[in-house]
């Protein structure tokens, strides 16, 4: 008998660009809350629909499970749960219709959810989680079981934090919970309710290795402009180092997964901690090699990179946003071009890789502040790259300044690219930029790559022959494509002047 049945609306399948990258890793927000509700007594399962071909699978679990409660609880930890895609909106709200079909008490959680709670609630479901949800659900579980024997009111309803629900027609929300200060508390994501082998095929035949997603920590105290914090708002907690090194030991333990992406907006806010980290990591050999994100100021801590070499980064992800200084400053990023640069250089000197995430776009970028990013990719040659423009999301300083301007507010899926407010340039650009931006750094990372390989031709595959053949493509193609993009760039547009207002 199963009383829960957990579920989260990103399909994988859904989202061409990703579905062809074939990356996916289970929905560990929603396997946190499934494994918090089942140390409460409940039984519990899961639809994941990560590797589900399409919304009919949640209905035929539904039917299977038969579960009296349908949780659609969205991986927090997922940035593309909080880019509120609307190809999974059209899911959550697909999958809410099956679950009410079913008989089914429908509860959802996650950070679209958060934002447009009525949305959710006109389509029918019974109630909504704002924020990080693990305690509202529990909470709210023990109060529907006991309605049902008639021990609690109304009034008992409205107790229970951070819930939004209607009553006579009317929108209630609940006033907002502390955010669970103490981690270590928590149970391990509830991991046996995967299909690990699944997973595990289908990266090690795309990838040649199975890799796990981990957090450390949850939120974020940093203040850039445009960063949407539905679920932590400002506020960051931590798990111990201990605590996940046990973790990681109980994974290498069961599903031996060969690499790690810690999913932490930021890991290591202090470098002690990762310090600790890798000292906890050799007492349990539970080494197992990673990608993080950073900041590039955090990284020049004279600590940090020795710790994280130490700990088994592999490649750490820098949200670098921009080579111009005007544009990191606009964004309240905090950081300077100069420590992109530095910090770049000593994560290579300590033999870790470097990946920008790039985003063109911010109200007041210029040609030149384009080209000033093209540059700083040109010079450091970061191991790898990810492109997006300015996505304007609710709760955010940029929104309420373009909030006037939006038409639709979200994008459908990964690859939409759309501008959503008058940016500086018409999407048209921003897509081609996107294209023009990849061929001159991909030529140049195999150049790059092929000169290497040279030097050892042993080591030289039939696959590099493919790779030298799109270099010369690109390197070919690439003149035409900034003609174009220059063409793009005249398109009649209205853009957003540079903000020069500071909203209270
Ligand atoms: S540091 Fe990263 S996660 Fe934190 S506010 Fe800035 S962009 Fe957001």
């Amino acid at each position: 008998m199963t009383d829960i049945l957990f579920g989260q609306s990103y399909y994988l399948r859904f989202d061409e660009k990703l579905w062809r990258a074939m990356q996916p890793y289970p929905p560990l927000g929603t396997l946190y809350a499934a494994a918090y509700l089942r140390e409460r007594g409940y039984q519990v399962a899961l639809f994941d629909a990560m590797l589900a071909e399409s919304t009919a699978e949640w209905d035929a679990a539904l039917k299977k499970y038969q579960p009296k409660y349908a949780v659609i609880f969205e991986d927090n930890f997922n940035y593309l749960s909080k880019m509120s895609l609307l190809r999974m909106r059209e899911a959550a709200f697909a999958m809410i219709d099956y679950a009410k079909q079913q008989g089914c008490i429908v509860i959802t959680a996650g950070a679209d959810m958060t934002d447009h709670a009525e949305k959710y609630l006109e389509r029918g479901a019974d109630f909504v989680l704002l924020g990080e949800g693990e305690e509202t659900l529990a909470e709210l579980i023990d109060y529907l079981q006991a309605a049902t024997y008639g021990e609690v009111n109304d009034e008992a309803l409205y107790q229970i934090q951070s819930l939004a629900y209607r009553h006579q027609d009317k929108l209630i929300k609940t006033p907002p919970r502390n955010i669970i200060k103490e981690l270590d508390k928590l149970p391990f994501p509830a991991w046996e309710l995967v299909d690990f082998p699944k997973y595990q095929t289908l990266w090690r035949e795309q990838h040649g290795y199975s890799s796990v997603n981990l957090v450390t920590t949850r939120g974020c105290p940093f203040h850039c402009n445009w960063c949407a914090k539905p679920i932590w708002g400002q506020k960051y907690t931590s798990r111990s180092p201990e605590n996940v090194v046990q973790e990681m030991k109980w994974l290498k333990d069961h599903y031996a997964p060969q690499h790690v992406w810690f999913m932490d907006d930021i890991m290591g806010i202090r470098d002690k901690w990762i310090e600790e980290f890798a000292d906890a990591l050799d007492e349990h050999q539970a080494h197992i090699p990673f990608k993080s994100l950073n900041r590039a100021d955090l990284l020049l801590r004279g600590r940090t990179i020795p710790a994280l070499a130490r700990a088994g980064a592999q490649i750490v992800w820098i949200g670098a946003e921009s080579g111009s200084q005007k544009i990191l400053d606009a964004m309240d990023k905090g950081t300077t071009v100069e420590q992109i640069y530095e910090a770049t250089r000593k994560m290579h000197q300590h033999g870790i890789k470097v990946a920008f995430f790039l985003q063109f776009g911010y109200p007041g970028e210029t040609r030149e502040d384009i080209e000033l990013t093209l540059k700083m990719v040109r010079d450091l040659m970061p191991d790898d790259i990810g492109i997006s423009v300015s996505y304007p999301l609710p709760g955010t300083i940029f929104y309420e300044r373009v909030r006037h301007e939006l038409g639709r507010e979200n994008w459908y899926d990964s690859q939409d690219m759309a501008m959503l407010y008058q940016g500086p340039f018409a999407t048209a650009f921003y897509r081609h930029l996107h294209t023009v931006v990849h061929k001159d750094y991909r030529s140049r990372r195999t150049w790059q790559n092929l000169k290497h390989l040279l030097r050892n031709p042993a080591n030289l595959r039939p696959a590099h022959l493919r790779d030298t053949a799109a270099m010369i493509y690109h390197r070919l193609t690439l003149p035409a494509a900034v003609r174009e993009l220059n063409q793009l760039a005249l398109l009649p547009h209205e853009p957003t002047p540079l903000p020069n207002v500071v909203l209270q």
